[in-house]
């Protein structure tokens, strides 16, 4: 094979769809060229020996060829595989829900290595940390700062007056205070936040992924700050990602069992 036409990759695995009897289209996410889609040949059958280096979420070294219509997978060596995102449920969800955010928010062959480190950073944290929650608002709050929609926590987005309480309004990209509440203009009056999540949120913009162990907000700071940032991911991406329900039910449940039995939320 001409060399000219072969090139490496470092990427993600963030997405896999069935081709034919025996290939698959992978969607990946790379350091040096953003979103790809490439084929991967042969790679249902069970003697393939790329199929171990390619599941989801994987973090592989690989070789691709340019092809005439879509570019092939020749080699993939696993640099990390992630095991726990595809062997227990509760993390499965999220890494669905995290991978689904970087492929809706993303267009093919646009480089972004910073979105390649928080996407990296974020499948390691979910693989093998339990803090799952605040790992999640961690990354949609840092997505948002790198795709330049960092919301504005600290000001009111219409008088741009400092404020400690308010509302949070998705499309107006952040804190309305009371004095403006009424008088809105273009932007929909958000829902109260209560002054917990708010400070947590901050937090999570302002720091590294070390701070998620040592957050712990009750069921009301959670529910603020997941409203929050569902309401203004579903504002920019105008509608439902297919991944978010079954996070949802999840939350719901654990939500409910933390009203139950109110210590197991403390256990960490
Ligand atoms: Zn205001």
């Amino acid at each position: 094979m001409n060399r000219e036409r072969l090139y490496r990759a470092e990427g993600i695995v963030i997405r896999r769809s069935d081709f034919g009897e025996a290939d698959r289209i992978l969607t990946l996410f790379t350091r040096g060229q953003g979103k790809l889609r490439v084929l991967a040949k042969g790679i249902k059958k069970t003697k393939s020996r790329k199929s171990g280096h390619l599941e989801l979420f994987i973090h592989a070294q690989l070789l691709i060829a340019r092809g005439r219509s879509m570019d092939i997978v020749t080699q993939a060596e696993a640099i990390q595989v992630f095991l726990p995102l595809r062997s227990d449920l509760r993390r499965t969800a999220y890494a669905y829900y995290v991978a689904e955010l970087i492929d809706k928010f993303t267009e093919e062959g646009t480089e972004s290595p910073g979105l390649f480190e928080l996407l990296l950073d974020t499948l390691k944290q979910l693989a093998e940390n339990p803090q799952l929650e605040t790992i999640a608002h961690y990354f949609e709050l840092h997505l948002l700062d790198s795709l330049g929609y960092r919301p504005e926590l600290y000001r009111c987005v219409n008088c741009g007056r400092p404020i400690e309480e308010g509302s949070f309004s998705a499309s107006g990209g952040g804190l309305v205070g009371p004095e403006c509440a009424s008088v809105l203009g273009e932007y929909r009056p958000g829902r109260r936040i209560s002054a917990g999540a708010l400070a947590a949120l901050r937090l999570l913009l302002a720091s590294s992924y070390a701070i998620c162990a040592s957050l712990n907000p009750t069921p009301e700071e959670r529910r603020d700050m997941e409203t929050a940032l569902s309401d203004t991911l579903a504002y920019l991406l105008e509608g439902e990602l297919k991944s978010l329900s079954l996070l949802t039910a999840l939350r719901r449940e654990t939500l409910s069992a933390s009203v139950e039995s109110p210590q197991s939320l403390r256990v960490k």
